[in-house]
């Protein structure tokens, strides 16, 4: 696939333009990044790891009717998507606390609350993505009410989704984040990456880390993780 300028360059992927102005190539890179870019790192063959698990993930999901971004792999680490235009936030769901929820509120990690927890982020580094609620998100036009609406449904079904699929891949799956795009109809998508650089997801039996906390904190073999991550679900997708 002829691909034409950058449009982009994030912290792990970039974004090209194509001949078809309403499709992109994504390309998931080797870096890893954490605390906003503060811990950088390359980890050889991340890019085709992440890609190729966001690829299924993104095909199981539009199998059970849910619209994403994702078109096809054109190569091991290019993606085909749609064009959207994509909303600055970032849509977190947990199912067991962990991480910033554990830390920002005195909870041990691992606990499992009663109820799944929505959370809203404002994707601006230059405040580190301070937490926000819906109104915040009202209030500075990044959103409608009736667009958190459709993202609620979204992220809800989703995860009832995600953690069927992990459960039998033996996987528990703690909490993710999500970016939803605008297509130029207007309709709310799926965008951006699902991966276990954007997921916690710990081993069933024995509680291990196979995602990007092994990067954030210095636990080491990350590709490796990534990879079982891979073999796992790809033995149970179908
Ligand atoms: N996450 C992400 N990108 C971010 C922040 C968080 O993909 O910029 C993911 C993270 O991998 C985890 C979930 O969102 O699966 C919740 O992250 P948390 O708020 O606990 O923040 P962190 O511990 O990453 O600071």
């Amino acid at each position: 696939m002829e691909l034409k300028d950058m449009l982009y360059e994030g912290k792990a992927k970039q974004v090209f333009l194509t001949e078809n102005p309403n499709r992109v190539v994504v390309r998931y890179k080797d870096t890893a990044t954490a605390f906003n870019n503060i811990k950088k790192a390359t980890i050889v063959g991340k890019g085709k790891v992440t890609s190729a698990i966001s690829a299924l993930l993104y095909e199981y999901l539009a199998k059970a009717g849910i619209k994403t971004h994702f078109v096809e792999l054109v190569d091991e680490c290019d993606q085909l998507c749609r064009r959207v235009q994509v909303i600055p936030l970032e849509v977190v769901v947990r199912n067991t606390i962990a991480g910033s929820m554990a830390q920002r509120l005195g909870v041990e990690e691992g606990v499992e609350p009663q109820n799944v927890i929505y959370d809203l982020y404002y994707k601006r580094d230059d405040l580190d993505d301070p937490l926000m609620n819906d109104h915040h998100a009202v209030a500075l036009e990044l959103v409608s009410y009736e667009e958190l609406k459709v993202i609620y449904g979204l992220a809800e079904q989703i995860n009832t989704l995600l953690l069927e699929l992990f459960r039998r891949a033996g996987i528990r799956l703690v909490d993710f984040k999500m970016e939803f795009g605008r297509t130029p109809e207007g309709e709310i998508i799926l965008a951006d990456e699902l991966s276990p650089d954007t997921c916690r997801l710990w081993d069933i039996e024995t509680g291990e880390k196979l995602d990007k906390d092994r990067f954030r904190r210095d636990l080491g073999r990350v590709r490796e993780a990534y990879e079982l991550i891979l073999t796992r679900l790809q033995a149970v997708k179908n």
